[in-house]
């Protein structure tokens, strides 16, 4: 008997490009997601199930192994910081860049840097690293908000086109690291299933190629 397979799926915005990604490697949901308010999906395959998890819980499943494969954005892992699982392969979707960003035209301040963002111990890192000493505040969404109403000095954000930023009286300074969609398994689980996992793994990564390709 094969194992049962779960992949863990991030919904909103990376989800529209995992899906077409799934079903160019022959893994193709049993109804149409984003008609349905289910949350588990059967597939094609009679071991493999869907889960779609808002990003940044898709780690979490993972790491305690009730997912077996998780899909979730560079970004969304560097913050977690899981330890129990592998990024197998950049599906090299949903590309954006991690950066920081301020009021357009304002100089920093001659003092400790006020950082705010959804991203805060990778924002906390950075600065650390960079030997630049800065207090992070944590915020859940809207950080656009933080520079003009005088919370922060800084944000650290994804950037996509920048359109965002620059609507907020914002301009993007420092990439702190290019993001993308990547592909997790859970560590106990890849040696466990490693029979069923590395089929899978190979039409995924086949897949990415054949998206590069274009
Ligand atoms: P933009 O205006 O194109 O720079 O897009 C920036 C906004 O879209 C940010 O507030 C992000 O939260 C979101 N965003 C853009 N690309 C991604 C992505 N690949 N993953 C997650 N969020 C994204």
């Amino acid at each position: 008997m094969r194992k049962t397979l779960t992949i863990a799926l991030s919904k909103g915005r990376i989800l529209g490009e995992t899906l077409p990604l799934l079903e160019k490697a022959n893994i193709v949901p049993a109804e149409d997601i984003s008609k349905s308010r289910k949350l588990i999906f059967d597939t094609n395959h009679e071991h493999i199930k869907l889960v779609i998890l808002r990003a940044t819980d898709v780690p979490t499943y993972v790491e305690h192994g009730v997912a077996d494969f998780g899909v979730a954005g560079k970004d969304v892992l560097m913050e977690a910081a899981t330890k129990n699982l592998y990024e197998l392969l950049d599906l090299k979707i949903s590309k954006c860049r991690l950066m920081t960003a301020g009021v357009v035209d304002q100089p920093l301040p001659n003092r400790r840097l006020k950082v705010a963002s959804k991203f805060s111990k990778t924002a906390k890192a950075y600065f650390a690293e960079q030997g630049i000493q800065a207090d992070v505040i944590k915020l859940y969404g809207a950080m656009e908000l933080a520079p003009i109403m005088g919370l922060a000095d800084l944000i650290v954000d994804i950037v996509d086109t920048g359109n965002t930023l620059k609507a907020n009286g914002l301009e993007a300074r420092d990439l702190i690291a290019p993001i993308s969609t990547r592909l997790v398994v859970n560590k106990a689980a890849y040696k466990t299933k490693y029979s069923e996992i590395e089929p899978i793994l190979e039409m995924i990564r086949n897949a990415v190629e054949d998206n590069e390709g274009k």
